[in-house]
């Protein structure tokens, strides 16, 4: 067998055994046995915990979140278009990319990644720019910084704007109401707070906004709206191979979403993880590189140690040898590492996360 750790790192992430054992079974894409009502449920579920009002439909899309990402913007965005995207990391970097690639109408206002968005310039942006969408990051993976959601989209509701929010490594992990907060398309992905595995994403958007995209996607296989409309007259079949594997597990993992006690409980796991976590990694002399105030409960920057025989490689070794793997530092101007704790991770795995942290301090 194969030694087991635990992923601390945002998708793929530690996932229960039990989702593990919902893929060891051949299933077959037309199957009832598959099939039966499995992806339906999943999407009448992922609107549920998106919100309780009506009016929100959902479309699961195969590839990674970025896939998604890139099927609501080269599908929302019509001729006459144009869409401020909020960049303070690479999440949000990487959506202006997009626009870039796709030759979407497109302006970015740009943060330093260790800074909140600041609201005062995206109202000036809104209120002159001539601006139909607005697309941000909830949760920046890159630092773990969470963006100012409310705020932001209450500007987007004040200006008209239709507001696109990548909500991949928070939605499911950080209660949110879609139609309170107005927005036009969430998205995310199965392999981050639902606790699922890699392969699919999935959008969860106005039912009059997906209507809205038919006909304009500058893809074939990333045409959100033919995706959706297949799924609906269908009874949720995928236009192509269904990633079976991985929607088997994702539905598993919903009901121990359930089981959990919903999203509010999972979110005050993960708080109760990252605060554990923070705490305990500051007794060990780490420093977190962002305030903190600007902390999620997801994922937490630390600075590295600026010891000169420390090295990450081997900082990483070692904790993989005791079970834990951790993840390299994303941001561009500051050396550090991240720490991930959602997925099946619990506050006794912290604890031991601490302990094995302090046995490997070689450079000290
Ligand atoms: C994980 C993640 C994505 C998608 O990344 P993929 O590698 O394509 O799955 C997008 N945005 C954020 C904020 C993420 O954390």
């Amino acid at each position: 067998m194969m030694t087991h750790y635990l992923l601390l790192t945002p998708g793929p992430l530690t996932t229960s055994d039990t989702v593990k054992q919902a893929m060891l079974k051949d299933w077959c894409t037309w199957d009832d046995d598959y099939n039966l009502d499995v992806v339906q449920t999943i999407r009448r579920t992922l609107i549920k915990l998106a919100t309780p009002s009506t009016g929100y439909t959902s479309v699961l899309m195969q590839g990674s979140g970025t896939a998604s990402v890139e099927s609501v913007l080269g599908s929302a965005l019509l001729p006459e278009d144009k869409i401020l995207v909020i960049n303070n990391g690479a999440y949000g970097k990487r959506m202006a990319e997009i626009c870039q690639i796709l030759g979407l109408a497109h302006e970015v206002l740009s943060f330093k990644e260790t800074q909140l968005p600041d609201l005062e310039q995206i109202a000036v942006k809104l209120a002159t720019g001539g601006f139909s969408h607005l697309a941000m990051v909830h949760c920046e993976t890159t630092t773990g910084m969470l963006n100012p959601l409310a705020p932001v989209a209450q500007l987007c509701s004040d200006y008209e704007v239709r507001f696109i929010l990548d909500a991949m490594s928070s939605f499911g992990g950080i209660t949110m109401d879609v139609a309170k907060l107005n927005i036009e398309f969430l998205i995310s992905s199965a392999n981050k707070c639902i606790q699922g595995v890699p392969g699919f994403g999935f959008v969860i958007g106005k039912q009059a906004a997906i209507e809205r995209c038919k006909g304009n996607a500058k893809s074939l296989s990333l045409d959100l709206y033919d995706q959706w409309h297949t799924m609906e007259v269908s009874n949720g079949k995928w236009r192509f191979t269904s990633p079976t594997h991985v929607v088997r597990a994702f539905a598993q993992a919903l009901t121990e979403l359930a089981d959990e006690g919903g999203v509010a409980a999972r979110q005050a796991r993960y708080m109760q993880n990252q605060q554990l976590l923070c705490q305990g990694m500051q007794e060990l002399g780490f420093e977190p590189l962002l305030p903190v105030n600007l902390h999620s409960p997801i994922i937490t920057s630390f600075y590295s140690p600026t010891a000169p025989n420390y090295d990450f490689k081997r900082f990483y070794e070692a904790l993989k040898a005791k079970g834990f793997v951790i993840y390299p530092g994303k941001v561009s101007d500051a050396n550090c590492f991240r720490i991930g704790n959602i997925g099946a991770v619990y506050p006794e795995d912290i604890a031991r996360l601490i302990s094995a942290i302090a046995e490997v301090k070689y450079w000290e």
